[in-house]
């Protein structure tokens, strides 16, 4: 059974036992006040018809004064029937009794309580001990009541009814607004359905609210970029891996080969030894940024995360870049920013943010030969934005699509040196902090690299 299903089950149960109790209880109480409105009344009766019956027995002619009281102020009751007599005389009354409505609980309760009600069928009796001048007397009025009867069945029916439209009403809009709910999940699940290895690229719409569906969209999306980077990589993995190790691999055999070939001189052997060290360099920021680039795409955990001011990120990026670059004119420009500090924090992983950001600045020093690089913060949307700009060699158009396939290297990058690997794990590493990565180039006219990252 669907949970769409479900929830409008669940949903027709709750309100069908709701209406089913409130019936009951409106049924029992209509009853009990009902009946005890009826008992009242022949109560009442009991008294006058005792009052009469004395009047009677005292020779005083009354019959014509009673039937007249009757007819005045009593309401005709259907197919009344009285009982009167001393009270003394109530077993003999029970003995001589041949109305089988009466039963032995109800003389019981008269003895014991002076008053005592009977339902019997449509019958009811109402039996009261009745004193004149010390002396009991037990009178017992009984009639039919039709009407109370007839009103029970008719709000049984009507109750019935309502539960019955209500329980109806109930399910049918509860499988419109649970259809109405799980529309989002459907629309995922259809959207999913188109999801295969050959589109890996395709993304469920952004959510907009915050709710469960946005959660697991954002969730499930966050999962194909995991997915995605690691079915890129393994795709081209194996083939540009052992590519990019053997460079390396060849230059140190060849190297060793050559010095072990003849007696060679001390300089000789300290300069072979040295493109070795040289190239066993190269292996290991291989083996490193390949290491980093697993953990990024990999790893389903996710960065551990802390508290970041952006400004002081980059000025340490640039610190570190001066290192390795000592020419480069990188410009870190914050005059785009809100006057307010918050927006320079951001949520991240220090060292993974910092060798993102490296990647990219690195990138616009290498390939325009250190021209000048700006880094420009803004806020766009909610978010911080992060634009490199460089002046240099720029990505042919038709090659930007391959940019993020770990090991590819545009055509036009044959005389600087790199690996292929920073951009596929910038990616990474913005994805992994809920930001995004956009490379842009006009071929020969210098590259610009957007990045938004989510301040806190
Ligand atoms: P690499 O080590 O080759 O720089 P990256 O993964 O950082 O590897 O970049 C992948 C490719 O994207 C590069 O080989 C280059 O062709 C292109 N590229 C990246 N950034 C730039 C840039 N700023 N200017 C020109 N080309 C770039």
């Amino acid at each position: 059974m669907t949970v769409q299903k479900k929830t409008a089950l669940i949903f027709t149960v709750i309100t069908g036992a709701i209406l089913l109790l409130m019936s009951i209880v409106a049924y029992f109480f209509m009853n009990v006040f009902a009946f005890q409105d009826y008992y009242k009344r022949l109560e009442i009766r009991g008294i006058i018809t005792a009052k009469a019956k004395l009047l009677e027995q005292n020779r005083v002619d009354i019959e014509e004064i009673y039937s007249e009281i009757r007819q005045q102020h009593l309401e005709s009751l259907p197919n009344e029937r009285e009982y009167f007599f001393p009270a003394d005389s109530l077993k003999s009354f029970i003995r001589a009794n041949t109305n089988e409505d009466f039963t032995p609980e109800f003389f019981a309760q008269l003895a014991e309580r002076k008053t005592a009600n009977l339902k019997s069928g449509n019958y009811f009796y109402n039996g009261l001990y009745y004193y004149d001048h010390g002396t009991p007397y037990v009178v017992i009025v009984g009639a039919q009541n039709a009407d109370a009867i007839r009103y029970a069945r008719n709000l049984r029916w009507i109750l019935i009814a309502c539960f019955l439209s209500g329980t109806i009403v109930a399910y049918t809009t509860g499988i419109f607004f649970s259809r109405h709910t799980f529309k989002p999940v459907r629309e995922i699940t259809e959207k999913v359905k188109t999801i295969g290895v050959e589109n890996l690229h395709m993304r469920l719409e952004d959510p907009t609210g915050e709710d469960e569906i946005a959660e697991l969209t954002s969730t499930f999306n966050e999962m194909l970029s995991r997915l995605e980077t690691a079915f890129e990589t393994q795709n081209n993995f194996v083939s540009n891996a052992s590519h990019e190790f053997r460079t390396p691999l060849t230059a140190i055999y060849g190297e060793a080969e050559i010095a072990l070939s003849r007696p060679r001189t001390n300089d000789e052997y300290q300069h072979s030894l040295e493109v070795i060290v040289n190239q066993a360099d190269k292996l290991q920021q291989l083996t490193d940024s390949l290491l980093n680039l697993a953990q990024t795409g990999f790893d389903g955990k996710g960065p551990k995360l802390k508290t970041v001011q952006i400004d002081e990120l980059l000025m340490e990026v640039k610190h570190t870049i001066n290192k390795i670059i000592p020419d480069n004119h990188v410009r870190i420009d914050l005059s785009q920013m809100p006057a307010s500090d918050r927006y320079l924090t951001v949520s991240c992983n220090y060292q993974l943010l910092k060798l993102g950001l490296s990647n990219v600045i690195e990138n616009g020093c290498k390939y325009s030969e250190n021209k000048p690089v700006s880094v420009t913060l803004s806020v766009v949307d909610d978010k911080l934005q992060i634009v490199v700009k460089d002046q240099g060699i720029g990505i042919p158009a038709e090659e930007l699509k391959y940019i993020y396939d770990p090991f590819f290297r545009a055509s036009n990058t044959g005389k600087y040196k790199g690996y292929g690997i920073g951009l596929p794990l910038t990616r990474n590493i913005f994805r992994l902090h809920k930001g995004s990565i956009d490379v842009f180039s006009y071929g020969g006219n210098g590259t610009t690299v957007t990045l938004t990252i989510p301040y806190v």
